[in-house]
């Protein structure tokens, strides 16, 4: 009858549920939003329909990252609508809802909550949802284990021991919630010197490699640190967008996502 074809016919139209890939760290400043950009924007780049959650309260910076700071998003149906960047990836991040410095001040339930409004919002068409995660395991990350389950995890740390250590508590919270941990990153890892050319590792190199082999978690890839990576960050044009080598790794890792 009428009523059931137009009920399918609506059920056609709504878009499935973006598969949400969670990208965490132990410790903050290691590169888990500047991961989660280039990672975004090479997918994009091999013809995905990507979105990014900013779920950082300490400090959200994927509304410069994407150029897209002092948006305000805006409610349909008492669901966010996701703010457009000029990279062809819609965002909402904590940044969009509050003032700079406000969200610290949240207590953890506020702060999950507010998570879930920019996940459970109109992603129309996007395929993958990447979520900037805050460091550790707080509430934030609980609520996205409890309310969402994301297809996947990816953890990145620096080398040096200490990082790796809260990077591996980091793993056992998605292990605990049964979200399978897609791998490991290491991030800041080499140094060229722009005048010279020699590589040295102020912060180590190698530490999460070997942290992959020693619990089995497959190792993704390993990022240089590089000035023009957070340059281009700075200036609101991910490093990924460009044929820059120093962005191949992220090419070479949004792949292995893609896959
Ligand atoms: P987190 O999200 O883990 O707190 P960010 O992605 O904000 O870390 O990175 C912290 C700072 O380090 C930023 O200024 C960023 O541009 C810079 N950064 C991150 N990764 C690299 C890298 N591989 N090379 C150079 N700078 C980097």
């Amino acid at each position: 009858d009428g009523v059931t074809e137009v009920r399918v016919a609506m059920m056609a139209d709504k878009p499935a549920a973006p598969t949400i890939i969670a990208v965490g760290s132990g410790k903050g400043g290691v590169g888990k939003s500047t991961l989660t950009a280039n990672l975004a924007v090479a997918l994009k780049r091999m013809g995905k329909k990507v979105g990014v959650v900013d779920a950082d309260v300490y400090g959200p910076s994927q509304p410069t990252i994407f150029d897209n700071k002092g948006a305000k998003p805006e409610a349909r149906d008492e669901k966010l609508v996701p703010v457009p960047s000029r990279h062809g990836i819609s965002v909402l991040s904590m940044g969009h809802l509050v003032e700079p410095g406000q969200a610290l001040a949240w207590r953890g339930p506020m702060a999950g909550n507010a998570m879930a409004q920019l996940v459970d919002a109109h992603w129309g068409d996007v395929e993958l949802l990447l979520i900037d995660l805050p460091p550790g395991t707080g509430d934030v990350q609980l609520t996205m284990l409890s309310k969402f389950k994301p297809a996947g995890a990816v953890i990145v740390s620096t080398p040096q021991d200490l990082a790796l250590i809260d990077a591996q508590r980091a793993a056992n919270l998605f292990d605990s919630g049964k979200v399978p941990i897609i791998g490991l990153v290491e991030n800041m890892s080499g140094y060229a010197c722009p005048s010279c050319g020699e590589v040295s590792n102020p912060f180590g190199t190698g530490g999460v490699e070997a942290a992959s082999d020693a619990t089995d978690i497959p190792f993704l890839g390993r990022i240089p640190l590089a000035i023009d990576i957070r340059t281009s960050s700075d200036a609101g044009e991910p490093l990924a967008g460009s044929d820059s080598p120093d962005a191949e790794a992220f090419h070479a890792i949004a792949g292995k996502l893609a896959a």
